[in-house]
């Protein structure tokens, strides 16, 4: 583990993501869940229904934690099993404690079983929504991409991620000031609280016929001290930019 916390990659498989026809909202909503829980998510990739990209994707990750979601349908597509088994260098086996449950549970036979093939010793994650399970081996968590079906499964799975010593609280601060108007508040800002992280997002109000642009910031800190402090420094000065 580095540092208080623990650190996360998300990698998202499918050509549908990469073609802009489905918006990656699930490694938003992981993010966000990994991020409030003390686990830094430190790389988010994308990559097509591809054993080989998938392979490489997992090979190039040294989080503490990887999450793959997306790809374990029974369709030709869904190489999600086949690219993580030679990702991490093993096999892929039949689970039987999975076999049985499809079989059991939904009726499923014949090509449909391969859902239950994982890489060698990997761990069932039970899906509480859908079909297919996701599986885990070692440090890494294979998760389905309908978005219900991936949030029940790492609602179940939630706790085992949760570190409370990292464990931060974030405050947002909202203002019609500019960027421009406020860089010279907001760097010394960043400089006076170094227990603080902050981020400056500007957006389009889509309401205002003007579409004038307004600003949030966001602080995060583990020291709650610290945090109220600096939005109340923050704040008060941005009110006389
Ligand atoms: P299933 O058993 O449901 O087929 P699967 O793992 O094969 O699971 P995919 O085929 O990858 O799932 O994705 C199913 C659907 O889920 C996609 O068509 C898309 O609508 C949605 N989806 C997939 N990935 C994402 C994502 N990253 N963000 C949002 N929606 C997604
Ligand atoms: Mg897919």
């Amino acid at each position: 583990m580095k540092g208080k916390g623990a650190s996360a990659t998300i990698i998202s498989v499918g050509n549908e993501i990469l073609s802009g026809d489905v918006v990656d909202t699930n490694s938003a909503w992981l993010a966000k869940r990994l991020s409030t829980q003390g686990v830094d998510v430190e790389k988010i990739m994308v990559v097509g229904d591809d054993m080989e990209a998938i392979s490489e994707a997992i090979k190039s990750c040294n989080s503490d934690f990887v999450f793959v979601m997306g790809g374990l349908g029974p369709t030709h597509d869904d190489v999600t099993r086949e690219g993580v088994a030679k990702g991490v260098g093993k096999e892929l086996e039949r689970n039987e404690e999975a076999e049985r449950a499809l079989k059991e549970k939904y009726g499923i036979s014949g090509t449909l079983l391969k859902m239950a093939d994982m890489p060698e010793g990997s761990e069932i994650i039970a899906n509480p929504v859908g079909v297919a399970p996701g599986f885990r081996g070692d440090n890494i968590f294979v998760l389905p991409g309908m978005p219900e079906e991936m949030r029940g499964m790492f609602d179940g799975i939630a706790s085992f991620f949760r570190y409370d010593k990292g464990i931060r609280k974030e405050e947002w601060i909202m203002t019609d000031k500019s960027e421009h108007e406020i860089l010279e508040v907001l760097n010394e800002a960043v400089k006076e609280f170094v227990d603080v992280k902050m981020g400056s997002y500007p957006y389009a109000d889509r309401e205002d016929e003007e579409k004038s642009y307004k600003l949030r910031i966001k602080l995060l800190s583990a020291d709650p001290e610290a945090l109220k402090y600096a939005k109340r420094w923050l704040e008060e000065r941005i009110r006389i930019c």
